[in-house]
């Protein structure tokens, strides 16, 4: 069973909470986003709020990558965000950071160094090993409970995620709770269930057209993107050269599924009729007849738009992942725009994936049901797939 902070009893307890802030790092080394610390701000005052000493955990970045730095700008965006002091110490754990976790007030928040200076962290264990790595097991004595609030790490199992659920009684965050009760279960929600998927993930995006397709998740499976050129060009349309090579750079081991699937589910994959390339500097739309054509394919066309829309128009649950087109551009985020905004009318709307969630902020979309903060994990979780800091919260203390 897992348990959420409405069973979470607090008397001036320290209180390890595990979230997702991973962010844009800015030239200057800063904190350049903080749209993933907006969504903990809830799950922290709440805590804060009934007296408890609440010990943030969190990484950011990855070794040998620009954006792998200290949380220090972090703690400093928190203090602003929250209406409860934050503080911060340059240390995971070890004894300063148990030191200033011990001189920690109720009601006071403080944020512990990036989890992935420690190699441990980069690497992934089954809990019960987790729990014996050097950041879990110096720590959770100074810790009275453990709260996960990390979605968007979920399917990691790395030591901060999975680790402590094994020695101190653990709670699902607010965030937490929100995305395992709109993601979870997403058999149980009402069909024709319809997949759309679009972005540059091509390998990732074939294998989760075989698995919802084969086990039924999916009714139907919507391409666009690279994705969409893709499956457009493994149907047997010549694409032009420049398009066909983002897509071999896109997907290199996968190009033979994705036709085997054409095959195996002629009526259940819908291809693009319809491309927007740019021509003499504006948008142009060609039917896929009309191609090959020296440039590249960024966007979905109106025909296609106007077909996938009458799909979403008549299916109970719409999930959608990777934007149509190269949104980033104004005159190539049409498809992605109209795309979105035709799911909502669908019974239930569930939007993933980071570069997705980017889109909808950057376009101003809103009226889905559920908007998932978590990219792989938001995918996997709608895969079907068990999530390690999910199933470390159901087994754990
Ligand atoms: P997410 O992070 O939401 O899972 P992806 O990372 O798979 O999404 O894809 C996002 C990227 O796909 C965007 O940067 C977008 O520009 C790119 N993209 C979408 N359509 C095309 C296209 N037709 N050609 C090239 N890039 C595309
Ligand atoms: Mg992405």
């Amino acid at each position: 069973m897992i348990r959420t902070l409405d069973e979470l009893a607090v008397s001036g307890d320290a209180i390890g909470v595990r979230v997702d802030i991973n962010s844009p790092i800015g030239q200057d080394g800063r904190l350049d986003d903080d749209a993933r610390l907006c969504a903990h701000v809830e799950t922290l005052s709440e805590l804060a709020d009934r007296g408890g000493r609440v010990v943030v955990l969190a990484h950011q970045g990855r070794p040998g990558g620009d954006d792998f730095t200290t949380l220090e700008s972090h703690a400093a965006r928190f203090d602003e965000l929250l209406s409860f002091p934050v503080s911060y110490v340059d240390a995971t754990f070890g004894s300063s950071a148990r030191k200033a976790i011990e001189s920690l007030d109720p009601g006071s928040i403080l944020l512990l160094e990036n989890t992935r200076f420690y190699s441990e962290e980069n690497m992934s264990f089954e809990p019960s090993t987790a729990a014996d790595t050097h950041l879990v097991s110096e720590l959770y004595e100074a810790l009275d409970l453990f709260v996960n609030d990390a979605f968007a790490a979920a399917h990691r199992s790395q030591p901060s995620i999975v680790g402590f659920t094994e020695r101190v009684p653990s709670y699902a965050g607010r965030v937490m709770e929100t995305e395992i009760d709109a993601l979870g279960e997403i058999e149980a929600r009402p069909s024709p269930r319809v997949y759309s998927l679009g972005g540059a993930k091509v390998d990732d995006s074939i294998e989760i057209a075989e698995t919802v397709l084969q086990s039924g998740l999916a009714d139907t499976v919507v391409t666009s993107g690279v994705v969409g050129n893709t499956f457009c060009y493994a149907s047997g349309v010549d694409l032009g050269p420049e398009t066909e090579s983002v897509i071999k750079s896109r997907a290199r081991d996968r190009l033979d599924l994705a036709e085997q699937l054409l095959e195996r589910y002629p009526d259940r994959i819908a291809t693009p009729t319809d491309v927007a390339i740019e021509r003499s500097g504006e948008r142009t739309e060609l039917p896929v007849t009309a191609l090959p054509v020296d440039e590249p394919a960024l966007d979905i066309g109106t025909q296609t738009i106007a077909s996938y829309a009458d799909i979403f128009e008549t299916a109970g649950t719409v999930v959608l992942n990777g934007p149509a087109g190269v949104f980033e551009e104004d005159r190539f985020a049409t498809g992605t725009k109209e795309l979105y905004t035709a799911a909502t009318a669908a019974g239930y709307s569930i939007v993933g994936g980071g570069d997705t969630a980017a889109a909808m902020r950057q376009l101003g979309l809103s009226g889905f049901d559920h908007v998932s903060t978590g990219g792989g994990a938001a995918l996997a979780m709608l895969t079907g797939e068990p999530l390690p800091a999910i199933q470390a919260l159901d087994d754990g203390a």
